[in-house]
């Protein structure tokens, strides 16, 4: 839409979401799905794909990018109010010895890295990450028929 990848039709907040590797070889997909879904987040795009470009450049680069491409991952788009935060705060600590019992994280991971999860970390960062892993037509505009019992009026 006009406003843009990162915002949804009426304004509202969109976030990405990768389930990595090694959560899609653990068989961790669904639980990560049913987390967003219960919070009362809307899907908006999600696909399988085997990843092989280059992420980002950071120290420990090489063996993060070999953990990338070492299998399928989710990418996803969710959207809701305040998406980038809370699901910022759903997937716990970088580090999965700090995160925190009940988040993705903390729940579901030991080592930092084989984290389960990325999540987009500010807004910005989540229009320019959904435009990297999405094309326009791939977001979904929908109504979800809850709306009004999950936000009010
Ligand atoms: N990572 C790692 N070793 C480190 C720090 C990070 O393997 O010492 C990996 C880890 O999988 C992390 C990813 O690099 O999720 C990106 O790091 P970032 O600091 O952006 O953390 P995040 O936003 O994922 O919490």
């Amino acid at each position: 839409g006009p406003a843009g990848p990162a915002m949804g039709s009426l304004g509202r907040c969109l976030t990405l979401v990768l389930v990595k590797p090694d959560a899609v070889q653990r068989r961790l997909v669904g639980d990560v799905i049913q987390r967003f879904e219960r919070r009362g987040f809307k899907l908006v795009a999600m696909k399988l794909l085997q990843h092989y470009q280059q992420l980002c450049q950071k120290p420990f680069y090489p063996a993060l990018l070999a953990y990338m491409m070492s299998g399928p991952l989710v990418a996803m788009v969710w959207e809701g109010y305040n998406v980038v935060r809370s699901t910022r705060a759903m997937v716990g600590d970088t580090n999965s010895a700090d995160a925190k019992p009940g988040t993705i994280r903390g729940d579901l991971s030991m080592h930092v890295s084989r984290n389960v999860v990325h999540a987009s970390d500010s807004v910005e960062t989540a229009h320019k990450e959904i435009g990297f892993w999405f094309q326009r037509d791939e977001l979904v505009a929908w109504e979800s028929s809850d709306r009004d019992f999950t936000y009010g009026p």
